[in-house]
């Protein structure tokens, strides 16, 4: 019997069963499992390999005993660099990090690997069985070297971070595997590498590697994780608390206020006020189903023909007042190229340029702010550069990466009288990129500003002759021969309703349920039905479809609905219904409604 191959022997035994071990049971799936796997195997391989070449060194098969012991020394080389790789992984979380490190660490097997099938292997015969010396032998040592080195310098670095119980079987390697490897030098034939190799995956397995400890580290990882999230849902509440407690007080302030004006001008300042108020609440709310639209991937693109100059002198003309607040001068500039008429989503593009334009309203005090639009046209493409610039408060550059990101207010401290949740931005980037399209901001802190959108849109025509005719049309409003029923459960709704009727001069009709509508509906003769979706006993829906039974039911019905959610108005559309009406019910959106069904006949 060779002495030197008893300790393998053992080793063989012990690999064989941590491999079946580990194998057998359900384990989690990562990077240092990936490895960790990979270090098994070969170790059992060139274990089984230590017997292979002392069976073929000592009955002198020479070509097959050279190609078998080089593949050993890869094998031991591989061990080392996986080894190497693993402590990558456990040091940092940086994936480019790692991933340099990696190219680096492949870079060294490989040159190894080249020398040691280039270079002289010599095998012998010892006092205690094989072994091998030569030229090819010290790349190994070599490789192996250059490789402890870099764990030298890992564990040297990473020390300052943290205690990493991960860095055991490194230590231990690179202690114990010192005695050993030097061991085995003064006493050839003894093979102690393997057997230390075997043992530092013994070691692996009984302190990260074992998959019960694995996986119970995964799941304190993961509820980690659920209870930071949970802290941030918590804390996004209680901001969001706190940012519509702030106009709910306004509108609730200064509408107990108004009922104890005297004077008409008072009150329709204050009433001005409660607008804002709750324009800024509607801002609040729009901007949470955003972005819980975009991370549910619900947010769809809805492409239309559009015409971009209405659309940007529309906006411009919403954001005016708010600048005007300010002695700040609003320039705007729209490239004289730009198409008549282009095919996009026109919602986005202007809810992108709205919340910039807002920003810039909001963190400018005095100077200008500039709003740009330029295009290049290319076929049927046009490329336009969207641009606002201010020269408001500017952003601290270490700030600029933090700027896309949800929930993210900088500068808190200046930012507390001003309203907002640090979602706009956030919001911005995704619907630009939804679209194609690219957001790029130059900022100097204290100087000002300036967000730049890059946007694709299609070209449909290069002039528009439809705006004249719209705006003539929206002059003549006057239904006095019409007849509305609006169907709602809630009192305070169809008060509002009918308050936002009452200038059309139509003839209005109220029910708080959907049975006294269909009993209207027999007894009466009505151009649209404006119905609630959510009321008791019977739905929107179901009174809809009661409605359909009668054959010569013809008469519009819109739903109103208070459930924004991304696809509702798809579905309403599907289920039979005329149109959708969103509530809180929009002037402009009320009156495309009335022009589409009440048209003169
Ligand atoms: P919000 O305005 O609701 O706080 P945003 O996501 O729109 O949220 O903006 C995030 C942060 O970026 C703001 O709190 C503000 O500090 C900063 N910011 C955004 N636009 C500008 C700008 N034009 N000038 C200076 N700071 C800005």
């Amino acid at each position: 019997m060779i002495i030197g191959l008893l300790i393998p022997l053992a080793c063989l035994f012990f690999s064989l069963l941590i491999i079946i071990i580990y194998f057998s049971k359900p384990r989690v799936h990562n990077m240092e499992n990936k490895i960790y796997k990979r270090l098994l195997i070969i170790n059992f391989i060139t274990l089984v390999l230590e017997f292979v070449c002392n069976y073929l060194t000592y009955n002198y098969i020479k070509i097959i005993s050279d190609i078998t012991i080089r593949i050993y020394l890869c094998l031991l080389t591989s061990f080392i660099a996986y080894m190497t790789s693993y402590m990558a992984i456990v040091v940092s979380n940086d994936e480019k990090v790692i991933k340099k490190k990696l190219v680096i660490y492949f870079i060294v097997y490989i040159i190894s690997i080249f020398f040691i099938f280039l270079l002289p292997v010599n095998l012998k015969t010892g006092k205690y069985g094989a072994y091998a010396d030569g030229m090819g032998v010290m790349i190994v040592f070599f490789a192996s070297c250059i490789y402890q080195v870099m764990w030298l310098y890992n564990l040297i670095v990473s020390k300052k971070q943290n205690k990493n119980f991960k860095y055991i079987p490194f230590y231990i390697y690179l202690t114990i595997g010192q005695f050993m490897f030097f061991y085995q030098v003064l006493h050839p034939g003894f093979q102690l590498v393997t057997p230390i190799e075997m043992f530092v995956c013994m070691i692996m397995f009984f302190t990260i590697e074992n998959p019960d400890l694995k996986m119970m580290n995964e799941l304190e990882v993961a509820k980690k994780n659920a209870e930071r999230a949970n802290a941030a849902k918590t804390e996004f509440l209680s901001n969001m608390s706190h940012e519509i407690r702030t106009p709910l007080n306004a509108i609730v302030g200064f509408s107990n206020s108004i009922l104890e004006d005297t004077s008409l001008e008072e009150a329709q300042n204050e009433a001005k006020d409660i607008i804002m108020a709750s324009d800024n609440l509607l801002e609040i709310v729009n901007g949470i189903l955003d972005i819980s639209k975009i991370e549910a991937g619900k947010m769809e693109i809805v492409n239309v023909n559009y015409n971009p100059l209405s659309l940007f002198n529309d906006i411009s003309k919403l954001i005016k007042p708010r600048i005007d607040e300010k002695p700040i001068e609003f320039k705007t500039s729209f490239g004289k190229d730009i198409p008549g008429i282009l095919y996009g989503d026109n919602g986005k593009v202007k809810e992108v340029i709205t919340n910039l334009l807002t920003n810039a309203a909001k963190y400018t005090d005095e100077g200008s702010i500039d709003f740009r639009v330029s295009c290049i046209n290319e076929k049927d493409i046009c490329k336009l550069v969207i641009s606002v610039e201010d020269t408001g408060r500017g952003i601290k550059p270490e700030k600029i990466d933090k700027l896309f990101t949800k929930f993210n207010r900088l500068d808190e401290d200046k930012n507390t009288t001003l309203e907002g949740t640090g979602l706009g931005l956030a919001i911005t980037k995704n619907l630009v990129e939804m679209m194609g399209g690219k957001i790029v901001v130059q900022s100097k802190y204290g100087e000002g500003s300036k967000f730049t959108v890059y946007l694709s849109q299609k070209i449909i025509s290069m002039v528009d002759n439809s705006v004249e005719l719209e705006k003539v049309e929206e002059k003549v409003i006057d239904y006095s021969n019409k007849k509305i029923l609006v169907v709602d459960d809630n009192k305070l709704n169809l008060k509002v309703a009918s308050r936002l009727l009452k200038k059309y001069n139509v003839v209005i009709d109220m029910v708080d349920n959907g049975f006294k509508c269909i009993e209207m509906v027999k007894s009466n003769k009505y151009d649209l039905i404006l119905m609630d979706d959510m009321m008791p006993k019977m739905s929107g829906g179901e009174t809809f479809k009661k409605l359909k039974e009668d054959k010569d039911f013809n008469i519009p019905v819109v739903v109103l609905t208070a459930n924004a959610i991304s696809g509702m108005k798809e579905k309403y559309i599907s289920e039979g219904f005329d149109d959708y009406l969103a509530k809180p019910i929009d002037k402009i959106e009320l009156e495309r409604i009335l022009k589409k069904f009440l048209k003169k006949k």
